[in-house]
Parts: C-alpha cells; structure tokens; sequence
C-alpha cells in the first residue's frame, strides 16, 4: 500500500496566536521573544521579518532591527492550548499524529481512505479547517513520506497547500538546494558545495560508491536515500509530557552518601534525555526521597532560566538533595528526579557560562553508547 503522510506547519505561530487574541496587533511587525540581554526571539511575524528579523537571533538585535517592533514574551499555555485544538482537529484523520513542536505535526493518512476519502481530500480539508476554526494560516504538505510532505509543506509556505506524488518526488526535489534534505546540515552541506554540489538534483548523479568514500557508508547510503527521496521512517505519535521524570525504588536501601549523589545525576541525566528527545527545555527541577520508614519528601526549585544541561539539572537535584533532612538511622529507598515548566528549546537562551556544544556533545557520546557511558567527575558537579 502506498504511504500517504501529511506535514501541518502553522504559519509563525506563537505571532500568529498574539494577533489572534488581540487583533489590534494584526500586520503589525510583532515578536515573541525572550527577554534582554540573553533571550533570543522564538517567532517573528511576516511584517516583521520585512525587517530581516528571523528565530533564533538574539532579542537585542532583533530590537536595533526593528525598534518599532512589538515585542511580546511567551505565553506557553495559550500555545500549548491552541496546539492542542489543531491536534485534536488532526486526529479526527487518523490516529497517528506525531507533533513535532507546538506548531508542526507529521500525520499518517495511509490505509485512511476507506474512512475518510482520499488523502488529497483531506489535506485540502484540513488545509480549510484549521483557519476556519482555529483562526490561525497553516501550511500543510502531502507526500509518500516525511521528507517529502515536510519539503512540500515549506515550499506551501505561508498558507499555501502542496500535495508530491510518488511519480512527481524527483522532480519536485530535484531543483531544491541539497541543505533543504533533513539530515543534510551546514556541515554536510559545506562539504557537497565544496565539490560543486549544490542541488539535490547534483547530489543524485554522485555514484554511491563515491558518497561512500565522502561520508562514510552509512553517511554515503543515507545521502544517496535522500537525493531520491526515499525515507523508511516511521510517524510516531509521542505522548506531550508536561512534566517529565524518572525513579527508582532500590531492592536494598542506600545510606552512602556518595552512592546516593551518583544515583541523582543518574536520574538527572536520564531526564535530561528525554528533554533532548522532546526538544524542551525545563525550568524547574524537582526531586523525590522515601527513606525506609517510607516518609516521602518532595523538593523543587525554579531556575533562573530553563535549561537542558545535564551538569545544571544534576547540580540542582543534588542541592535539593542537600536540603532535606535525613531522619536518623534511615536510609533511601526511593529517589526521583523530575523536571517542569518545560518550554520548547528555541526558546534556549544565548551561552553565558555554558558552551552549548558542550551539551551537543556530551548528548551524542550518551546516544551512541548509552547512559552509563559518560559519568561525568564530581568536579563536574560542584
Ligand atoms: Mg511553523
């Protein structure tokens, strides 16, 4: 059976939801972003991208831009609440809606047919609805897989519909630079410039056996995929955590001081997983104790910023840690580590103390060879 994947992305969304609540600001050059001096902007209306104002510019700079430019800061619940109405309108078409962020969503229309009509009709029907009911502009995108629906949906851009069909993918992929290919970043994309490979269609005349030989056979193979506009992977509709934590209850209780510290960045780093897989960042970071006559204590605290820093969430679990006060003669027989008021990780604010590749990095090692493969020296947390 032929695959039919459909890609909804809202048109600057969190923009868009403040012109929609107070539609005085409609047209005009509005930015939310966060605050001065370190918070970068999250989304930038049309007018304001006139400007030349895009996310992930630093607020500062957004303002000498555009000094008549309203500046709004975040308002995640009423995001959230408006995501959760676009949602609910996707998946009345099928059950497997896999959200991306608060604005973009992959939905599986495949073997849908029978219940609802065919996919094209659908994405024109939910292409209607959305603005109808929502009051906000998507663009939406249809194609044999992910890749396709999501390049189809950004060259609908803004508002527009584009439907790929499988005999239409190369031609339509062909002429698009190879940097557009999710996969392909500016590093990748460097490299192929370098050897005067700028479009997609350039990339597919490269033999295989040459990818190989560039990028490694994995990279290589992958490239060559995606030059044809092949892409196996799966929609997978996710849960939308508001909170997020782990904990263990210990077959034998802990008493060692520094047995119970190292189990707390594990968890920590654990969660700080699942931020990554999520692409959150959270501003509060909790933990949970039960010592063996089973008295719990729960214990937060609120970050001056959020954050994904595996080192700031363990330091912070372990400080909470710190504070409680131990009853005599017993020791833990649970921990936790939990995080919330999670934002998504655009709104990451500029490095001030933390070089962010360092969190890339220490991520990759932990993905590639699992969580126990990095611990990180105590030093690390103090
Ligand atoms: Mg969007």
């Amino acid at each position: 059976m032929p695959r039919w994947i459909l890609h909804v992305d809202m048109d600057a969304f969190y923009a868009s939801v403040e012109e929609l609540d107070r539609p005085e600001l409609r047209g005009k050059p509005v930015i939310v972003a966060g605050p001065e001096p370190r918070g970068v902007v999250a989304t930038a209306s049309y007018a304001a991208r006139k400007f030349g104002i895009r996310s992930g510019m630093p607020t500062a700079q957004a303002k000498r831009l555009c000094p008549q430019g309203i500046f709004l800061p975040p308002r995640f619940d009423r995001y959230e609440e408006v995501a959760q109405r676009i949602r609910a309108i996707l998946g009345e078409y099928s059950p497997i809606v896999e959200p991306i962020s608060l604005d973009e969503a992959f939905v599986d229309l495949t073997g849908t047919e029978l219940l609802h009509g065919p996919p094209e009709k659908v994405a024109e029907e939910v292409h209607l609805r959305i603005p109808k009911e929502v009051g906000l502009s998507c663009s939406v995108g249809l194609g044999p897989n992910k890749l396709v629906a999501k390049l189809a949906s950004d060259a609908a851009k803004p508002g527009g519909l584009k439907v790929v069909r499988p005999e239409e993918v190369q031609s339509f992929l062909d002429p698009l630079p190879v940097e557009d290919l999710w996969g392909v970043g500016p590093k990748t994309a460097a490299r192929l410039r370098e050897k005067g490979i700028r479009t997609v269609r350039d990339l597919r005349e490269v033999p295989l056996g040459l990818l190989r030989s560039w990028f490694g056979p994995k990279g290589g193979e992958a490239l060559w995929q995606l030059a044809r506009g092949i892409d196996d992977s799966p929609v997978t509709p996710v849960r939308e955590a508001k909170s997020l934590s782990h904990e263990v209850t210990y077959p034998e209780d802990l008493f060692d001081q520094k047995q119970i510290v190292s189990e707390l960045r594990r968890l920590s780093f654990l969660v700080v997983d699942r931020l990554h897989e999520e692409h959150v960042l959270a501003q509060t970071v909790q933990i949970k104790v039960r010592f063996s006559d089973f008295t719990t204590y729960t214990r937060q605290t609120k970050l001056p910023e959020p954050t994904d820093h595996p080192l700031l969430v363990a330091a912070e679990a372990v400080g909470l840690f710190s504070r409680v006060e131990i009853p005599p003669g017993q020791g833990v027989r649970l921990l936790g580590v939990g995080v919330a008021d999670l934002v998504p990780a655009e709104f990451r604010p500029l490095p001030l103390f933390v070089d962010p590749n360092i969190t890339d990095a220490f991520h990759e090692v932990r993905r590639k060879f699992g969580p126990e493969a990095l611990s990180l020296g105590q030093a690390g947390l103090e």
